[in-house]
């Protein structure tokens, strides 16, 4: 502590002070209650600290028995693309608990063990994060996040390395045998490179990497920031009353760190030594193969420690694992098929609203491609939905609305497809046709497999065609439309499409618009008013 050499104050002054603070700050409802052991009723307001003593030990330590295919199985569900960095880490997260786990059943403490710590390379929102996160929830140990540059000035201001390890064991509830085996990911790690960067970085950048490095390998951690006086009076006072010395110091040689970045510059040093041109991350459009990705499969040793990393920082980083750039076509796939994508999530939010999303491929497409140009890899998806959306949820929700169709139309021109639902929700006599027009429809998917829906307008048609006529519009719909499924399968036949779409004029003269829409099957297999169905 930085005041050792004063005398410290006694708990009894410690606790009146406190309670004086409490009473002139926060009035006099505020009390301080003491520390544990300072009387039989006194509570400790929760430090956020572990709880410690005996309570984890009789609970069995963390154990392993995966296999790589099982986690790479896993992340699959999850993780679109990055296959390379799906089987490495799943190998390096294999190899070090069962290296742990060997260690512990032979019980000798001299086994020499090289610590397989990873540095993964990859643009920003490609998945590094979320891998780890996957692969720390299944194998069920706890996992934390930090960025390296929240300890720049570690030592003078900033954070402290060692409350990694601290935040560690508070992610495991106290658990501190748990922790002692989960797995620390440090983001933004090139920040720390001091090539070329000025003087002060340069200083706290090694002064982090060295701190890290003692972490990295085999150290141990108080439990308790020397700092944080009423962590270390609990401890003091629980030695006092016979609690017996608890488990105090986490050891991090069990510790899986992993820590990641971009490294931008990175190829260009790779390249001069393998002797081939880098392109940076932000040139890769569409399909192309990325030159950027494919150099960092070759980074070495040398490599790093020119781009300013000390050579025993990167000797405790031996396992290197690249993360691809996501291109426009990943990034539909990502809303498509992952278990996380947030298509699903906007699907349960507007599901709360009683309305049912249906998004179709065609507004993927263009989602994902707006959210390339973002340049922050999955993130941007969020980023370019929550624009378009945001207002149909809150306009539409609990409106009467049931269905979204959330298409090319609507997301290229949202505030004009939001005022047509916005138009249907205040005419009640359209959402009866509305809801009748949804029953014939329904009907007709069910007897001929094929999908129907009516444009805004068309359904407004409906409604006055079959009230001049005095029919329900259900009646009127079967009358008009009740025959189409001849024309549409062939229009099946020839092109493959089962969806359509009708607009007003299939319901000014059905028959014509049909006969119309067959006859284009056989040519152009495009038509303006009919929905592709997806490949
Ligand atoms: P970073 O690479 O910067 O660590 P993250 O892993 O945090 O990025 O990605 C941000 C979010 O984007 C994730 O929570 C996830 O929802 C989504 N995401 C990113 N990459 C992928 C991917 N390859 N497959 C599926 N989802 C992804």
């Amino acid at each position: 502590m930085k005041n050792s050499d004063s005398k410290p104050p006694t708990p009894e002054e410690i606790s009146k002070k406190l309670a004086d603070f409490m009473k002139s700050s926060f009035g006099t409802d505020a009390h301080f209650t003491g520390f544990p052991g300072m009387g039989d009723d006194q509570e400790v307001p929760d430090s956020g600290e572990p709880s410690d003593g005996p309570t984890h030990r009789d609970e069995p330590i963390f154990d392993f028995s995966y296999l790589p295919k099982d986690i790479k199985r896993h992340l699959d569900r999850f993780v679109i693309r990055q296959e390379d960095a799906k089987k490495a880490l799943a190998l390096a997260v294999c190899d070090h608990y069962n290296h742990a786990k060997y260690l512990r059943q032979q019980g000798d403490e001299n086994i020499e063990f090289a610590k397989q710590n990873v540095v993964v390379l990859g643009p920003t929102g490609v998945g590094k994060t979320y891998l780890v996160k996957h692969i720390a929830e299944l194998i069920g140990v706890p996992f934390i996040k930090a960025d390296a540059t929240k300890f720049s000035e570690t030592g003078y201001v900033g954070g402290d390395v060692d409350d990694l390890v601290r935040d560690l064991v508070k992610r495991a509830e106290g658990n501190v045998e748990l922790a002692e085996h989960g797995i620390i990911y440090i983001d933004e790690i090139d920040k720390l490179a001091t090539r070329g960067n000025m003087m002060g970085r340069d200083v706290s950048g090694r002064g982090v990497q060295t701190a890290l490095l003692k972490l990295m390998e085999d150290t141990e951690v108080s439990v308790r920031n020397p700092m944080d006086m009423q962590s270390q009076m609990q401890a003091m006072f629980q030695m006092r009353n016979g609690g017996g010395p608890s488990k105090d110091a986490v050891r991090t040689r069990h510790i899986l760190f992993i820590v990641s970045g971009a490294f931008s510059g990175l190829d260009e040093i790779i390249s001069r030594r393998v002797g081939r041109k880098a392109i940076g991350f932000e040139a890769v459009k569409g399909r192309e193969p990325d030159k950027t990705s494919s150099l960092f499969r070759e980074v070495n040793t040398g490599d790093l420690i020119e781009y300013g990393f000390e050579a025993e920082f990167v000797g405790r980083l031996p396992i290197r694992v690249v993360c691809d750039p996501l291109a426009s076509k990943d990034l539909c796939e990502i809303m498509e098929t992952s278990e996380g994508s947030i298509i699903r999530q906007y699907e349960r939010e507007f599901e709360a609203y009683g309305i049912k999303a249906n998004f179709e491929r065609s507004a993927l497409r263009i989602i994902a491609d707006r959210a390339v140009e973002e340049q922050t890899g999955a993130r941007g998806l969020m980023t370019v939905a929550e624009a378009i959306l945001r207002d149909f949820k809150f306009e539409l929700a609990n409106s009467g609305i049931t269905e979204l169709k959330i298409d090319e139309k609507l997301v290229k021109n949202p505030e004009k497809t939001l005022a047509s639902y916005l138009e249907l929700c205040q005419d009640s006599d359209t959402q009866m046709v509305q809801r009748e027009v949804n029953t014939f429809c329904a009907d007709f998917q069910e007897k001929h497999g094929i999908d129907l829906t009516l444009e805004l307008g068309a359904v407004r048609l409906v409604g006055q065609r079959s009230s001049n006529k005095n029919m329900s519009a259900m009646a009127w719909c079967e009358q008009s439309f009740g025959d189409f499924q001849f024309g549409l399968k062939l229009i099946e036949k020839n092109t493959g499409r089962r969806a359509f779409t009708l607009p007003s004029q299939a319901v000014d003269d059905p028959e014509g618009f049909l006969s119309d829409l067959v006859l284009k099957s056989y040519g152009d297999q495009s038509s303006a008013t009919s929905e592709p169905e997806a490949p």
